[in-house]
């Protein structure tokens, strides 16, 4: 019983290859069709069937690649599912195809929705799940205890800052997490982008980027715009993702705004 980590040459992102004898299950297998296809093709050399295709949440690089494996059964949190089935996904899909010049494995589907909160028989595993609102409102964690391992999507990244959906979700998310990494850590854990952490780690990348969340809604709620522009990231991102920069001073702009408007 083992796992492998795939990158993609985009933003460093994340495939999992969880394998447990003639059984295994991905998660979030990505990017390009190319890449898709080497996971696929390690699971057959390891005489492995894969299972299911688990997904973090429904952003395009992590659903672009369900299509490569039509025979797995596709899961993920309901929310996700949604986004899936209601068309919502798919044209950024095929915009970010045309825009990065990546051949995708397909359209993505939904065969299984998984209740966040709850522990799940998924193939050879038992995968416990945990609902991570924050970079989107549909994201969920995955836990694999045979294996140690906890796969967390879009949060905790070393290459990246926190790009916020919600910052007040994503804020309630990390202090969750702070409080799983240090009660009840996993050996590893594995960032939607950029290399895999020890507990330790991840616990830092959590309290760094709550302390750079913190200090965007006080500087917004004082200054505006131009001073949460002013808040230093905590860490760099690759230059195309640089605008997520401000969109977090949207996001918190927003939420500090009472409703209803007039
Ligand atoms: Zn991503």
């Amino acid at each position: 019983m083992h796992v492998e980590r795939f990158e993609s040459a985009l933003w460093q992102t994340t495939s999992l290859l969880l394998v447990s004898e003639s059984e295994a299950v991905v998660v979030d297998p990505c990017i390009s069709s190319e890449e898709v296809q080497r996971i696929g093709a390690r699971a057959n050399e390891l005489d492995a069937r894969v299972t299911h295709v688990l997904v973090t949440h429904g952003d395009w690089d992590h659903i672009c690649g369900i299509a490569a494996f039509p025979h797995a059964v596709a899961a993920m949190s309901p929310a996700a599912a949604e986004r899936i089935r209601s068309g919502a996904a798919a044209p950024r899909l095929a915009s970010a195809s045309a825009e990065y010049g990546i051949a995708l494995a397909g359209e993505p589907r939904v065969d299984l929705e998984l209740e966040p909160g709850q522990a799940h028989r998924v193939g050879p595993f038992v995968v416990e799940t945990l609902a991570l609102r924050g970079h989107t409102p549909d994201g969920i964690a995955y836990r694999i205890r045979s294996l140690d391992v906890l796969a967390v999507g879009d949060h905790l990244s070393p290459i990246e800052f926190p790009f916020a959906s919600s910052t007040a979700e994503y804020r309630l998310t990390l202090a969750g997490l702070a409080d799983l990494l240090r009660r009840d850590p996993p050996a590893t854990v594995f960032p939607g982008h950029g290399p895999p952490l020890a507990a330790a780690e991840a616990l830092e990348l959590a309290e760094a980027d709550l302390a750079y969340l913190h200090e965007l809604r006080r500087a917004v709620a004082g200054g505006g715009v131009a001073a949460g522009l002013a808040v230093e990231p905590p860490r760099a991102a690759s230059a195309d993702l640089a605008r997520n920069r401000a969109a977090n001073v949207e996001a918190q702009l927003e939420e500090l705004s009472p409703h209803p408007r007039r």
